[in-house]
């Protein structure tokens, strides 16, 4: 043996005296973690695409809502009559989250269940009573298509609901008759004018830091991406002067390796117009940096080039320009119709998509665990005395078929006496089960959120918001950062699908 080689055994030693510097099994924070919907190989993604807007850059919600708020109202009142006093309303940033209805025919907002249900419903911020839930939305299906329905599908849209809701109590106290589908018109109009004649986006320029999060561990996250071998692009909606201000803000400066943000990322497109960029042919349109002036546009076959800047597009020429593409990107984005349904219909990306408000609905789900698991149990038992209960009855109406039969009176009016006293016992025992049901559903809803409950779920079902997540979004997760606590080849796995009957 040479002096050299290690003793036999050595190196189990060395690997027990490391084991103590190496985590056991992946610890990450659930409510940083990934959740996965369908299976992601990591190893088998060449390109990662992002979204700008609440992907890499994380607004802050109240401010931006705040924000909303007054460029709307100033156009409302100053641009279509709408009265002064509407700048007096209170704006309850909690009447709004993603994935509620408007019915612009009626002046209501609803949540719908997986199936297309309607539950929770309000008229202004007056909840509306199950019987005339029932008459607008349980007659017929609902199509969400007309023009009647607005979906409430983003962060950017929550305000306005909130300002639908205020402004409707507000009129209506006042006595005035309101063409609902009009006030709604009103305000997606002047909301629409506040970004379109940049009156918004003019003061978050100026004030970056009051209305964008500044997340650290975002250059890491794509740099960790990069050192993989990936392939970054940026796809956003957003023009260039604003996408270089906002992306100036969220990455310059963060690592030295690293120029400007433009060097994170292998393509840069803005403009990009989606969901139209996955339906039609637009061409890509080179853009100067400098000056936001067109250069002319991408010639057929050529590949984007390295620190160039491309707006509009589409699709397949982003394939052929990028030299990769079909199943081998992940696209990660926010907006459920514009980032991950247009995706996953018109191609075969990959989808990750992020969810702000996940954080704060696991807190709850984590707070309430020993409640719900209560819920559960309460479930199991109302099923159990539901099926008692009707088991008692079919007993008593035997028993109540051998009165006049010719079997003892006494004896049988005793068994029809014990079959009802069972019969009362249960459905006493039916009563309190949902009366506590209830009780629990609704202190947990309200600590979700006052009005709407969890974003996810809409009574015992996934809410059609939540179904949606899970139809379109491979994974999904509460911001980009969270990729930095996996491998970037991690094989992301979604937990086994049961049907009800292969639950045992
Ligand atoms: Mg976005």
């Amino acid at each position: 043996m040479s002096l050299s080689e290690p003793k036999p055994g050595a190196h189990l030693e060395l690997l027990k005296s490391l084991s103590s510097a190496v985590p056991k099994g992946l610890k990450v924070e659930r409510e940083r973690r990934i959740f996965v919907n369908r299976n992601l190989r990591m190893d088998e993604i060449d390109l990662i695409g992002f979204d700008m807007d609440y992907t890499l850059a994380l607004y802050n919600q109240k401010n931006l809502e705040g924000l909303s708020i007054k460029c709307t109202l100033d156009k409302l009142i100053k641009q279509r009559g709408y009265p002064e006093d509407i700048l007096k309303l209170k704006y309850d940033p909690l009447f709004a989250v993603r994935g509620l209805v408007v019915d612009r025919k009626h002046g209501n907002i609803f949540k719908m269940d997986r199936y297309g249900h309607v539950g929770r419903v309000f008229h202004g911020k007056r909840p509306l009573g199950k019987e005339e839930r029932h008459l607008l939305y349980r007659t017929e299906r609902i199509r969400l298509s007309l023009p009647r329905y607005a979906w409430i599908d983003t962060l950017f849209a929550l305000p306005e609901a909130v300002m639908y809701a205020a402004i409707i109590d507000f009129l209506e106290a006042r006595g005035d008759k309101i063409h609902y589908s009009q006030l709604w018109q009103d305000i997606r109009d002047s909301i629409d004018e506040a970004h379109r004649d940049e009156s918004m986006k003019r003061i978050i320029k100026a004030n970056l830091s009051d209305y964008i999060t500044r997340d650290p561990e975002l250059a890491p996250t794509l740099h960790k991406f990069r050192s993989s071998g990936r392939r970054l692009f940026l796809l956003t909606n957003s023009a260039w002067d604003y996408t270089e201000a906002v992306m100036h803000y969220l990455l310059d400066g963060s690592l030295p390796t690293y120029t400007t943000w433009r060097s994170y990322f292998d393509i840069i497109i803005v403009s990009g117009a989606k969901p139209g960029f996955f339906t039609e042919r637009k061409p890509f349109i080179e853009v100067d940096p400098a000056t936001g002036a067109s250069r002319g546009s991408l010639e057929e076959g050529a590949q984007f080039v390295r620190n160039r800047v491309y707006q509009g597009g589409n699709i397949q020429d982003f394939e052929t320009a990028a030299g990769a593409g079909k199943d081998r990107v992940l696209y990660i984005g926010d907006h459920i119709y514009g980032d991950m349904l247009r995706a996953k219909k018109s191609s075969v990306w990959r989808t990750a998509m992020i969810l702000q408000e996940l954080e704060l609905e696991i807190r709850q789900y984590e707070r309430f665990k020993d409640r719900l698991n209560r819920l559960e149990s309460l479930e199991r038992q109302l099923l159990r005395d539901e099926s008692d209960v009707s088991y008692q009855q079919l007993l008593l109406k035997e028993v109540q078929k051998l009165e006049g039969g010719g079997h003892d009176a006494d004896l049988v009016e005793a068994a029809k006496r014990e079959a009802k006293h069972r019969l009362d016992d249960l459905r006493a025992s039916l009563k309190a089960v949902a009366e506590e049901m209830e009780a629990i559903e609704g202190e947990v809803d309200s600590a979700f959120n006052p009005y709407w409950g969890a974003i996810f779920r809409e009574g015992a079902e996934n809410s059609r918001f939540g179904q949606q997540v899970d139809d379109y979004a491979c994974v999904y997760t509460s911001r980009v950062s969270n990729f930095l606590s996996y491998s970037p080849l991690r094989y992301f796995r979604s937990p086994r699908d049961h049907m009800p009957h292969e639950l045992v």
